[in-house]
């Protein structure tokens, strides 16, 4: 039996692709039950990562019928609302709903695969493997054993001592209901599918959703643990006080919990040396700030190429996870490096006029 750690994209990835190849698993994850979070805003799934996972996961056709059409359609925009790039979608990176994404995943395992409420509190190396401690003072060993849980993982201290550090961005995701009749002038600017508007440093990243709402990530930079603090909707609107009131707009007539997000990334080529019967997915191998668009992508390619490892070495763990992580650990790295140097090159004056050129330079090569 294996145990993962973690029910994101990731872990639930590993799952079913094992799950397709007849070998049992077992998810731990700390939430109480699948609905007990929202499960945030919109992804792009990639040919080579995302697209790749769930063909691997034989869930490529489902996914294609929850696709947004027009979700990728892309609008960058100046502080001023001036318009520097439109592109019309072309579906190669079609967008899909996080939580639906999650769902499909999710609902193709077989019953009880996921067991919610479990928060793993430790974990140490014993004899016959490791042995997991659950918050209620449960524990449980296992021969092989997959840390899916995310950029805080409880698994990570087991391979490194490398922790996430703070990028000096926060965002604070809002969220407008009902835009189309509610908000036109909104929904115009925010297009049919995302808008970027960036400038002075700062940023609002937007989506249109398939419920007729728009989800935004407004984006500044502040000091560690403003995040941490209660922000208001105002003093977000402060921010942006000199900003379009149509950009502006999207702040101030956000409706609901501003839910705060600091970024925080792991050293660029962050790696391990093998330790037997333990390895990493997604953010607890490779956590980094989302201006690559990669994270959730790579998740899911971990989770896939990880099962088709353990399914080409049946009998040599050891081999499967070494080989999986001689392929994650060069990908992981130029993502992250990508997403390092664009979080710099959009957050600093002109970061929308480099955006649209880097959108253009995509549609040229
Ligand atoms: C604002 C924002 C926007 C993003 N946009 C994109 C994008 O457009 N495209 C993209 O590809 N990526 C994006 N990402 C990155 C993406 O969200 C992550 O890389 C992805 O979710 C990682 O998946 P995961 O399965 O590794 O971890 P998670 O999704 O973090 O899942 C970890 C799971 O582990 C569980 N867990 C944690 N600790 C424990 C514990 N102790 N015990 C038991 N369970 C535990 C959690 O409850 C959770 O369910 C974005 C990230 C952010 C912050």
């Amino acid at each position: 039996m294996i145990t993962i750690v973690g029910a994101g994209l990731g872990g639930l990835t590993l799952a079913r692709v094992l799950d397709v190849h007849g070998i049992e698993s077992v998810v731990y994850d700390l939430d109480s039950s699948p609905t007990a979070r929202h499960q945030g805003g919109m992804l792009d799934m990639h040919e080579e990562s995302g697209q790749m996972a769930l063909r691997s996961a034989g869930l490529f056709d489902e996914f294609r019928r929850h696709v947004l059409t027009g979700g990728d359609a892309t609008r960058v925009l100046d502080k001023h609302a001036a318009v520097l790039l439109e592109e019309e979608g072309n579906d190669k990176r079609p967008e899909i709903d996080r939580g639906a994404l999650r769902d499909l995943l999710l609902y193709a395992l077989p019953e009880g695969a996921v067991r919610w409420g479990f928060r793993v509190t430790g974990v140490r190396p014993v004899d016959s493997g490791h042995e997991l401690t659950f918050a209620d003072g449960r524990t449980e060993v296992t021969e092989l054993l997959v840390g899916a849980d995310g950029a805080w993982s409880r698994i990570r201290p087991l391979v490194s001592t490398d922790q996430p550090v703070y990028s000096g961005l926060s965002f604070v995701e809002i969220r407008i209901p009902d835009v189309a009749a509610g908000h036109p002038r909104l929904a115009a600017a925010c297009g049919e599918g995302m808008l970027f508007a960036l400038d002075d440093e700062r940023g609002i990243l937007a989506h249109r959703e398939p419920n007729d709402e728009i989800c935004a990530y407004v984006a500044v930079k502040q000091p560690s643990g403003w995040a941490d603090g209660a922000v208001t909707r105002d003093e977000l609107v402060g921010l942006f006080a000199d900003w379009h009131p149509d950009l502006r707009g999207i702040i101030a007539e956000s409706e609901g919990e501003l839910i705060t997000r600091p970024i925080y990334a792991l050293p660029v080529g962050h790696r391990w040396s093998r330790v037997p019967g333990v390895t990493l997915v997604g953010d607890a191998a490779h956590l980094m700030s989302p201006f690559a668009g990669e994270g959730a992508n790579l998740a899911m390619q971990d989770g896939a190429e990880l099962a088709q490892a353990i399914v080409a070495h049946p009998k040599d763990a050891e081999a499967a996870l070494g080989a999986y992580e001689a392929a994650m650990f060069p990908r992981a790295r130029t993502a992250a490096e990508e997403s390092a140097s664009n979080l710099v090159d959009l957050f600093r004056p002109n970061g929308a006029r480099r955006l649209a050129d880097m959108f253009m330079s995509f549609a040229a090569g």
